[in-house]
């Protein structure tokens, strides 16, 4: 194997792992998102348990009005009471105040469920406060984890990109560009080794499994020039 093809084996490598961290790097924000959908989740759900307290406790001053307002039916039914001498109206008065002082019974009921619906939803909003607080403790952790892995990732970017240029500087720019060109339009690999076919009587092109013809092989076996392949302009080498 030539050295040029050896120097760009150890670029192709540094640019595959530097390929894969962006990658890493570009799964990051589903991440985080993911993290803060969780969470939204949780406040929300905290939220809709607090509009369930305010409608229950509308509901209770509404109940409560109304048992005023039948309350003071009464009265107006007791002082017209005082004022009736006929007995018929006296007995038609006194069964008014029962049918109202059904309705307040009535009334009285529905306030203590509505009541204890009340009890209820503060054990559940206890409940849902503790939920959101474990929730909140994790997703920090989540993020910390994300943010110090993301950093991770750059500061290995860097790294791989210095040692990177490095190597570049000492190839020629030919094929450095060539085998640039190569690299951006596969996504995978520039430089392919000849593999040989399984049943050992022809070679093949390791990027595109084409059947390579004889010269292109005897080519790539010398090391010389640059090698490609004639189907996916792949640069060829050979390794026994
Ligand atoms: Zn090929």
């Amino acid at each position: 194997m030539s050295t040029i093809i050896e120097r760009l084996l150890i670029i192709q490598d540094r640019d595959r792992k530097i390929a894969q961290l962006m990658r890493e790097t570009e799964d990051l924000p589903a991440h985080t998102h993911e993290i803060e959908s969780r969470l939204n989740a949780h406040r929300e759900s905290m939220k809709a348990s607090h509009d369930e307290v305010k409608k229950n406790a509308a509901a209770i001053k509404q109940v409560e009005v109304e048992i005023d307002t039948c309350k003071q039916k009464i009265a107006k039914f007791r002082e017209q009471q005082f004022q009736i001498k006929n007995n018929d109206e006296y007995r038609a008065l006194e069964r008014e105040i029962g049918v109202v002082q059904k309705e307040i019974r009535g009334l009285e009921d529905q306030e203590l469920s509505l009541m204890e619906q009340a009890e209820n939803l503060r054990k559940m909003i206890a409940d849902r406060e503790k939920d959101l607080k474990l929730e909140e403790g994790r997703a920090n952790q989540d993020e910390d984890v994300l943010k110090k892995r993301l950093s991770n990732i750059q500061a290995e970017i860097h790294d791989l990109q210095v040692d990177r240029t490095a190597l570049a500087s000492d190839i020629d720019p030919a094929w450095l560009s060539r085998y640039e060109r190569i690299f951006k339009r596969t996504g995978d690999y520039a430089l392919v080794r000849v593999e040989k076919a399984a049943s050992g009587d022809y070679a093949a092109c390791g990027g595109c499994h084409m059947k390579l013809p004889p010269h292109l092989v005897h080519e790539a076996k010398k090391g010389l020039a640059m090698t490609q392949c004639s189907f996916c302009s792949r640069i060829l080498y050979w390794q026994p």
